[in-house]
């Protein structure tokens, strides 16, 4: 069970224990003191009747019937008369043997006595006060129904009833409310530490806005992102001097070189084969030098993003024109397949960025996979609102497998097919740029198996919209 669910149990029980016995305590003690001042009251009548009978039967009166029908009962009482062993009732219904006979006997004994019974369980409640009259021989019961208070028993029990469960529900909204409330300010971290590992350091908890009890959270939690900020940036600029440093000697080197290529016919072919090997290693590390100073300039949140509204398609078209130029003469030329909707369609990108992700995905179809065979550009509507493009490079080639398909994204990470390449230039990282350029254009990317169980590299990218102008103008990147 979450904390919220907890809280509003807890909240929802507290209120049902409340109302059990708030609403029992109300109705034993209301039951209590009705009976006992209804118990007052028929003892009160039945001494009175009692005394005249007393009198008609020491007076000679054997006129029972008349006696008995003479006798100050109310609408819901009925008397009992035994004299010399022979009972007379004022009613049908009631006789001396429906009487309780613990009753009977105490009356028997010559004390008065009050008893509240059923004659069987379904029947009405009532009360019978039996009072001995010793000097005639004569005990007189009077019976009392308790239907009257019994249905007021049981509207009181059915209201307080109703009363609890209303209050319950109460106490479970209010549990839910509070819940809400107290819950709130930890959503508030986590779209915060979501925000952080989105690559957002600058994101930070309002303090002034925060709950007093949670102040400590809200310090240590922005003390931590402060020095987490602080490691990242340390290490970008590192990675981002150190590739600086090693650009101006490596530069310095590419020119010996080319020097010396420049007269390799006259090198004897040992020192032709060196030479060859070294201007491979060299330009690979020049590569991957260049590839460290975008990947720290990227982390350090220095690389400008400049989004242009632009039309999908041509955006493509020279992008794929661009990457094929750098390819050479020799590269496999894709077929570009545009979707019915896309013709008009304009995303927000930051041009060079967007040719450098399409120039990497043909390098890497041209050196993995054969090269691109198919370009495809396509609208795809999201679940939540917009749309999105989805721009996919594919290639023939063997793919990549499933396991290794998120891992490729990773800095320095060579797969499988790493080892079947022929040119040996590559550093592991033009993915990891690909990944970070896109999430820059709040896109995403991912690879998946073309139809031709090759790769499949699929950059989505958000359709432009008026709220992407406002942001893009207003957005400090
Ligand atoms: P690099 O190309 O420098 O090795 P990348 O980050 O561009 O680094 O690619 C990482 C790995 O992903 C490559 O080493 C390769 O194994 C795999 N890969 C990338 N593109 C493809 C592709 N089109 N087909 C098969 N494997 C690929």
């Amino acid at each position: 069970m979450g904390i919220g669910a907890r809280i509003t149990a807890i909240f929802g029980l507290g209120a049902l224990l409340l109302s059990i016995s708030m609403g029992g305590l109300s109705y034993f003690t209301t039951r209590h003191f009705l009976l006992a001042e209804r118990e007052s009251a028929a003892q009160h009548q039945a001494f009175a009747n009692a005394t005249l009978v007393r009198s008609s039967l020491e007076s000679g009166d054997t006129q029972y019937a008349d006696l008995l029908a003479s006798l100050d009962a109310g609408s819901d009482s009925h008397s009992v008369l035994i004299h010399r062993s022979t009972a007379y009732s004022s009613s049908l219904s009631l006789s001396a043997s429906s009487l309780p006979s613990r009753l009977r006997k105490e009356v028997l004994g010559g004390s008065a006595a009050t008893q509240t019974y059923r004659t069987d369980a379904q029947a009405q409640p009532q009360i019978v006060v039996g009072v001995p009259i010793p000097s005639v021989q004569a005990a007189y019961y009077e019976v009392f129904s308790l239907s009257d208070l019994d249905h007021t028993l049981r509207v009181l029990g059915l209201t307080l009833f109703f009363a609890g469960v209303v209050t319950t529900l109460l106490g479970t909204a209010l549990g839910r409310f509070a819940s809400d409330r107290s819950l709130r300010p930890l959503a508030g971290v986590s779209r915060a530490a979501v925000a952080i590992a989105g690559g957002q350091l600058d994101t930070r908890l309002a303090s002034e806005a925060a709950d007093p009890d949670l102040e400590g959270l809200t310090t240590s939690f922005n003390a931590m992102v402060d020095q987490l900020q602080v490691r990242i940036e340390r290490e970008a600029r590192f990675n981002s001097d150190v590739s600086h440093e090693l650009r101006s000697p490596l530069t310095t080197l590419s020119a010996s070189l080319e020097v010396l290529e420049a007269d390799r016919d006259n090198l004897p072919p040992r020192a032709a084969r060196a030479l060859q090997l070294l201007g491979d290693d060299l330009r690979r590390f020049q590569r991957m030098v260049g590839d460290l100073l975008e990947m720290s300039r990227a982390d350090a949140g220095t690389g400008d993003v400049s989004l242009e509204e632009v039309n999908v398609s041509e955006l493509v078209q020279r992008a794929v024109d661009a990457g094929l130029r750098s390819l050479g003469d020799g590269a496999r030329v894709p077929q570009v397949v545009l979707g019915p909707d896309v013709h008009s369609v304009r995303v927000g990108v930051d041009k060079r960025r967007f040719e450098r992700v399409m120039a990497n995905l043909l390098e890497n179809a041209a050196n993995y996979g054969g090269g691109a065979t198919v370009i495809s550009v396509t609208s795809v509507p999201k679940a939540d609102a917009g749309a999105d493009v989805e721009i996919a490079v594919e290639d023939a080639g063997p793919g990549i497998n499933p396991m290794e398909r998120s891992k490729v994204f990773e800095r320095f990470y060579r797969g499988s097919a790493s080892g079947r390449r022929g040119t040996g230039t590559g550093t592991g990282l033009g993915l990891a740029l690909v990944a970070e350029h896109v999430r820059l254009m709040e896109g995403r990317v991912w690879v998946e198996s073309s139809p031709s169980g090759g790769a499949r590299f699929v950059v989505a990218l958000p359709v432009w919209t008026t709220d992407m102008e406002t942001e893009a103008d207003g957005h400090a990147w």
